[in-house]
């Protein structure tokens, strides 16, 4: 499975916001864009104005990176938005917020993307009682997610219930930390999703 490799508090500097990424080490002094927000690179205070298109694609980069998602899938993912009823940039970030490992990540049984992505790819989840460990898995309104049984004694489950009783979990989701689970309620409305994301230069950087 191809993924993102380089540094990723790079991608926050970067963007110029915090995207959270590494999960509880986000939240500590210890965040690299608390220490530094400047963009990465020698030259990176010099650049001049930012283009129509520069800006576009930023945005476009921010969102992908945020949900780690390769280039060509995130493409395919702006296709299917553009296909279905609706706001195509709307449907872009619900089918991103729809993924698995970002379920996960919502309903606290993981403290960041990265690690949802990783529990998943090991297999440790169930979605309506059948194994998946495929991150990109679109879960469904109703779908209920949870910690596989037979994994729920392993070492990494251990501080899951605490980590997801402090978790703020989203409407659109609810979460049972005495089951390690959770369920889909509804799809998620505009305002439930990341309002920092200005998906309208996405839907532009695409159709140019
Ligand atoms: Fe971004 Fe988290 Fe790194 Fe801070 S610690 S720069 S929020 S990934």
């Amino acid at each position: 499975m191809a993924r993102y490799s380089d540094p990723v508090c790079r991608i926050c500097r970067r963007e110029g916001l915090k995207l959270f990424l590494k999960g509880s080490r986000c939240y500590t002094k210890k965040c690299s864009f608390e220490r530094r927000s400047t963009p990465p690179g020698m030259y990176a205070q010099r650049r001049r104005k930012v283009s129509e298109y520069g800006l576009q694609l930023r945005e476009k980069q921010k969102v992908r990176k945020s949900y780690s998602v390769l280039e060509k899938q995130f493409q395919n993912y702006f296709e299917k938005a553009e296909k279905r009823k609706g706001v195509t940039g709307e449907n872009l970030l619900r089918m991103l917020e729809m993924r698995l490992d970002n379920v996960v990540f919502r309903m606290g049984l993981a403290t960041s993307r990265a690690q949802a992505r990783q529990l998943v790819s090991h297999g440790h989840f169930a979605v309506n009682g059948r194994p998946t460990n495929v991150p990109s898995f679109g879960v469904k309104v109703g779908d209920k997610v949870e910690v596989r049984e037979s994994r729920r004694s392993r070492e990494i489950f251990k501080t899951t219930a605490e980590t997801m009783k402090s978790a703020q979990v989203p409407e659109w989701v609810s979460s049972d930390a005495s089951k390690l689970s959770g369920t889909v309620i509804a799809e998620p409305a505009r305002e439930q999703m990341p309002l920092e994301f200005n998906e309208q230069l996405v839907v532009e950087y695409y159709s140019r």
